[in-house]
């Protein structure tokens, strides 16, 4: 399939700076990419250089196959064809929903630009506002609004800058979900910046974890949650216990967790091993010999999450429907998932 979007060996500097280093990635035409890392990792940056908006230091950004910037050159923001939304709407105060979405279609009759806008205000089901201001919408109309006026021109790409941050945490999950059917619907390509790992689990069909102007680790959703490849990305996405342990200390555990069978394979590489645990990993099983003391517990509405003591006292969480209430020093026999537990290679202490 043709690609949309080729990000190519990407640095971009600010001064002496290096902001984003030798990034690359692409997007299949429809695709939704996610740039996802914590703050000042450089996930702008790069959306600023893909819009146009910041020279590239050292390789090449292409879209639809055609270059718009390299080292030497960066078409103008308003010659690359780009949408974009950004954290706070951006909307023009003073006009109307339909004027904000006419705003880029200026290139258009009126015939033509009065039935495009009609057409953005049904796809964002705004029909019967189209004569409102935007102090006069909520919060999650305005991200409409920005996002039918990022799409009425019809972008090659549509650039979303942290889209649902200004908007309350239920909001913004549940307009997550309906930005990406409504992307998906039109086979709009779109990368969204975030840090939050939520919004990115539920729109992309691939992320790149960014630390420090670099990738990571990229991949799909499910990819990256299941196979971190390292402590990094492993606590940036999804929840759970890193733990470590120096092999032959707790043989039950070191059982449960097969990395008996593990030792025997390759003694000399595993002396001392760091895990990632999640949730769902660590089972209740009422017959398991392993009994782990239980340090505290959250409800969560269908299940509780345990907080439970391993025998070193290091911890891990477990996840118990909420019929069965346990207190905190009661212990709980668990087993766990060890198909799913992940290994973490880097960053061993000791
Ligand atoms: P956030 O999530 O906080 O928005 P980010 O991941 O989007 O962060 P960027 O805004 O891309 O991060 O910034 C990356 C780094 O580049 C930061 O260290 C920032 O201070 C720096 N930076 C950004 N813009 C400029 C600039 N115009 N001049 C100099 N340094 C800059």
């Amino acid at each position: 399939m043709a690609k949309q979007l080729e990000l190519d060996q990407v640095s971009v500097r600010y001064g002496q700076y290096t902001a984003a280093r030798e990034v690359s990635f692409a997007l299949e035409t429809g695709e939704i990419g996610c740039l996802l890392g914590p703050s000042g990792c450089g996930k702008t940056t790069l959306l600023r250089a893909i819009a146009g908006f910041e020279p590239l230091f050292a390789g090449q950004i292409k879209l639809h196959e055609k270059i718009i910037s390299n080292q030497g050159m960066t078409l103008a923001p308003e010659s690359r064809r780009v949408g974009m939304v950004f954290q706070d709407f951006a909307l023009f105060p003073h006009l109307t929903v339909s004027q904000n979405i006419g705003f880029g279609l200026q290139g258009l009759d009126r015939r033509n630009r009065s039935a495009r806008i009609t057409q953005m205000q049904k796809l964002v089901d705004l029909e019967a506002q189209g004569d409102r201001y935007p102090h006069e919408l909520s919060g999650g109309q305005q991200q409409r609004v920005a996002l039918a006026r990022a799409l009425a021109p019809e972008p090659e790409i549509l650039l979303m800058d942290e889209p649902f941050s200004s908007l309350d945490t239920e909001l913004r999950e549940q307009l997550a979900r309906e930005v990406r059917d409504l992307l998906k619907a039109n086979s709009v390509t779109a990368i969204l910046v975030t840090h939050n790992q939520r919004e990115a689990l539920a729109m992309a069909d691939q992320i790149a974890l960014i630390k420090e102007g670099r990738i990571v680790q990229s991949g799909s959703p499910s990819a990256v949650y299941r196979q971190p490849l390292n402590a990094f990305v492993a606590r940036f996405i999804g929840q759970g216990a890193i733990i470590e342990l120096s092999l032959g200390e707790h043989s039950l555990l070191e059982a449960h967790l097969g990395l008996t069978e593990l030792a025997a394979q390759d003694p000399s590489e595993l002396k001392r091993v760091r895990l990632l645990i999640r949730p769902e990993h660590v089972i209740y099983t009422p017959e398991s010999d392993l009994q782990l003391s239980i340090l505290g517990c959250e409800f969560q509405g269908a299940c509780y999450r345990y907080e439970l003591a391993l025998p070193d006292r290091q911890t891990v969480q477990c996840l118990v429907p909420s019929e069965m209430e346990l207190d905190p020093g009661a212990t709980l026999p668990v087993r766990f998932d060890r198909k799913q537990l992940v290994q973490l290679r880097d960053e061993l202490a000791g």
